[in-house]
């Protein structure tokens, strides 16, 4: 029997990816807070439910796709909830990035309406999700992975299994300490660059040709140059990653001096009302620091 898929979180990734499993031929039931979303998937041939309760009626396998913590255990375990509607053998993957502790809590909670859960955290941002070259980590059970890997091969080009429930997240976490500070290097580099009356551009160019070579850099340099902070990924939910981070690391006593600074920092850019630029926008924290900006 196909599985018949529901997707909850049409945003800047949950989109493309629910495309995705459009194209590879799944039956699809959307769920998303706004409904312009809603209407494209429509028109691309999926079904639309009423709540997240009514989607996990109609689904064998629900995945979320949403921004924070609060809003996974509210689809999940709220009033109108998946939990509500889901039946025995009912599958549900949270592709979110949220806390690795509610993650482990809220599959405990699907265990006893005998539903299994996996963590499949993303990395490789909107580009990726379009293109469906998604690196996805998973936690879990080894036959819910199993289970899953049709649907996540249709999203995602590498997938790895990195553990038991939970453990998705966590490498999730250590892939966003990773990110940050390419993005706060780059920041830096251009910054100093500049200040001394070098072009941008050919920055770029040097360094993206040896070893400071990144695919942060290759992806989000060009609009860093140009300012051009578009999301992409907003500046807010690498913020709130990071606070997964900090969090994580005193649980278990990693000491993370440079993600710290990297986590202020982004709460300066959130503090001045950049929290849904992308979060190249970095770049403007460093350059106001130093008085300077190569903005036009
Ligand atoms: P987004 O803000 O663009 O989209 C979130 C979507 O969820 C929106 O469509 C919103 O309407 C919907 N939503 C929110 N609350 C809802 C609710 N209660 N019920 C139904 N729908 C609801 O965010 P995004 O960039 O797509 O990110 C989603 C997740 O993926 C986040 O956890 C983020 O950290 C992670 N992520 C994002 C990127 C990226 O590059 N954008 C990359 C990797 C991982």
């Amino acid at each position: 029997m196909t599985e018949r898929i529901g997707f909850i979180g049409l945003g800047i990734m949950g989109k493309p990816m629910a495309h995705n499993l459009l194209k590879a031929g799944f039956a699809l039931t959307v769920f998303n807070r706004s409904q312009p979303a809603i209407d494209e998937l429509i028109a691309a041939g999926a079904s639309a439910a009423t709540s997240p309760q009514d989607l996990a009626a109609r689904s064998d396998i629900v995945i979320t796709m949403l921004p924070d913590t609060p809003d996974v255990t509210e689809v999940i375990s709220g009033a109108e909830g998946v939990l509500a509607g889901a039946h025995k053998g009912t599958l549900l993957i949270d592709m979110s990035t949220i806390e690795p502790d509610a993650t482990r809590q809220l599959a405990a909670t699907a265990r006893q309406h005998g539903v299994a859960l996996l963590d499949a955290p993303v990395s490789g941002g909107d580009k990726g999700a379009i293109a469906g070259t998604l690196s996805i980590m998973v936690g879990g059970e080894p036959a819910d992975f199993e289970r899953a890997l049709p649907l996540l091969q249709a999203m995602g080009k590498t997938i790895t299994r990195c553990g038991p429930v939970g453990a998705g997240q966590t490498v999730k976490a250590c892939n966003q300490v990773a990110v940050a500070l390419s993005i706060a290097a780059g920041a830096e580099a251009l910054s100093l660059g500049a200040k001394a009356g070098v072009q941008p551009e050919i920055i770029l160019k040097v360094l993206s040709g040896g070893l400071a070579q990144s695919r942060v850099m290759d992806l989000r340099g060009p609009t860093m140059i140009q300012h051009c902070f578009e999301p992409g990924f907003k500046a807010k939910l690498h913020h709130k990653d990071l606070g997964i981070v900090m969090q994580t690391a005193r649980k278990y006593g990693a000491v993370l001096p440079f993600a710290a600074l990297a986590d202020q920092l982004f709460s300066s850019l959130v503090a001045n009302g950049k929290g849904d630029f992308d979060h190249s926008a970095l770049l403007t924290v460093i350059e106001e620091l130093a008085q300077h900006s190569d903005s036009a």
